[in-house]
């Protein structure tokens, strides 16, 4: 079974060391994905000293693996966040919200991060006739909003994408793409830019009160000082608060990529860098990349794969999706980890006053993660809770989470007949 695509075709990461002495600073970002570092990269910029531990290296959690979709949204509509949250958080959620994929692009503009973007679009094509209802809604709730959206018809997704077996969908071209573990790279490299620091190779064991401040302890024995810490683990946070750690599933996503395509076969297929996920609770998800490779993600076991087998069924995906693509090796075969939260929120928790964590990007963080490490920053910096787009919540674990393999088995089971509806 081979890895990550990623690292195949990424730009070289800026030199980082584990931490080796004990130091005083003003916050400590736990995580070197996009959280940690857009955390700590907006405190550098603020003017505030960070320093972030990161266990391996960098983006080795989900956002050195995902499909580099740079999407905006979280996975409620307009209408329902105004709902959830009454017209006038839920306005802000909306608008909020609305703005994640800008914020990618703008660290990059800003930084001249190498990361292969794209800008032309995200297609959520329909898979049945009531997806394509939910799609044509979605759409004009975001139109409604101003966002750059059309509706597209089953020819127009077939000409856009080169797929099969949709009735429809429709495009937001406020999204686009990224390589994402140049990105993620990059943004490390942004944040020493501006005096930030980061260790890698540094798992920390223990955050502890100490005074009016914390104390991060590291597998190495080492501490560093802090007055706040900021935790961003996300789905990779174990242990460490193992509350935090039961108030969400880490279920896997999984994702194949072929060998490239031929000049002529790739035009066929997804041309001009537009990337699209389909309307199935289970969905799949695919784009091709720089080099004309195919990438197909989708839902995966519980367990971490063992085998090429683990993988049958997006590669079954893909050739039903692209028949074209039938012949076609696939190269590479990996999987991350995403956190599902039981409302699927994404969840601000501060356990204890200058102890904040962030948790839950159910599996669309590229754009958000960026977006809420600015707002992190805000928060840090200011204490005003009003830079969050969302309340801080208490941590609500999941009942007999470690039953959560059995849940996981029982919902994709649901979720599967679902989408055959
Ligand atoms: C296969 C896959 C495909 C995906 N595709 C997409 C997509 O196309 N578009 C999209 O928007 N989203 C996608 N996602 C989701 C997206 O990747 C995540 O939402 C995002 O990367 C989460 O970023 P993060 O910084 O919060 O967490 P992570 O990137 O997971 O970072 C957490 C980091 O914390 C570190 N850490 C944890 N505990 C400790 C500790 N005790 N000490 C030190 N370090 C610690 C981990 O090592 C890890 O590097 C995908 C995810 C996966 C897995």
């Amino acid at each position: 079974m081979s890895t990550s695509l990623w690292a195949h075709t990424a730009t070289a990461a800026p030199r980082t060391s584990a931490l080796d002495r004990n130091d005083e600073v003003g916050t400590v970002v736990v995580g070197g994905g996009f959280a940690g570092l857009s955390t700590a990269l907006h405190l550098a910029e603020l003017g505030e000293s960070v320093h972030v531990l990161e266990a391996g290296e960098i983006g080795q959690g989900a956002s050195g693996r995902n499909g580099g979709q740079v999407i905006p949204g979280i996975k409620y509509d307009p209408q329902k966040l105004r709902k959830m949250f009454g017209p006038e958080a839920g306005a802000r959620a909306v608008a909020d919200f609305g703005t994640t994929a800008a914020k990618v692009f703008e660290l990059i503009d800003r930084y001249k991060i190498d990361c292969d973007d794209t800008r032309v679009g995200w297609i959520q094509p329909a898979h049945t006739k009531a997806g394509l209802s939910e799609a044509y809604e979605r759409c004009r709730q975001w139109a409604e909003e101003g966002a750059d959206v059309a509706p597209l018809t089953r020819e127009e997704v077939v000409e856009r994408l080169g797929a099969q077996g949709y009735h429809g969908g429709w495009i937001d071209r406020r999204a686009g793409s990224v390589q994402p573990l140049s990105y993620v790279r990059g943004l490390a490299a942004a944040m020493l830019s501006q005096g930030g620091a980061i260790s890698t190779g540094t798992k920390v064991t223990r955050v502890e009160p100490d005074g009016a401040g914390w104390r991060t302890v590291t597998e190495g024995g080492h501490v560093l000082r802090s007055r706040k810490v900021v935790l961003c683990g996300n789905a990779y946070t174990g242990g460490l608060i193992p509350r935090i750690a039961r108030s969400y599933i880490a279920a896997n996503s999984f994702q194949v990529a072929t060998a490239p395509l031929e000049p002529g076969q790739a035009e066929e297929v997804m041309p001009g860098g537009i990337v699209a996920s389909d309307t199935r609770r289970l969905l799949a998800y695919f784009r091709r990349d720089r080099e004309n490779r195919m990438l197909m993600g989708g839902r995966g076991s519980f367990k971490n794969p063992v085998s090429d087998q683990g993988f049958a069924h997006l590669v079954r995906m893909l050739h039903k999706t692209f028949p074209q693509l039938a012949g076609q090796p696939i190269e590479f075969r990996w999987a991350g980890r995403v956190a599902i939260t039981q409302d699927f929120l994404p969840h601000f928790h501060e356990p204890q006053q200058g102890l904040i964590s962030l948790v839950g990007c159910q599996g669309r963080g590229v754009a958000l993660q960026s977006r809420m490490g600015e707002w992190l920053a805000d928060y840090v910096a200011t204490g005003d809770r009003n830079a969050l787009p969302l309340p801080v919540t208490p941590v609500r674990t999941i009942p007999l989470h470690e039953l959560r393999e059995l849940y996981v088995a029982a919902t994709v089971a649901y979720y599967k007949l679902r989408d055959l509806i």
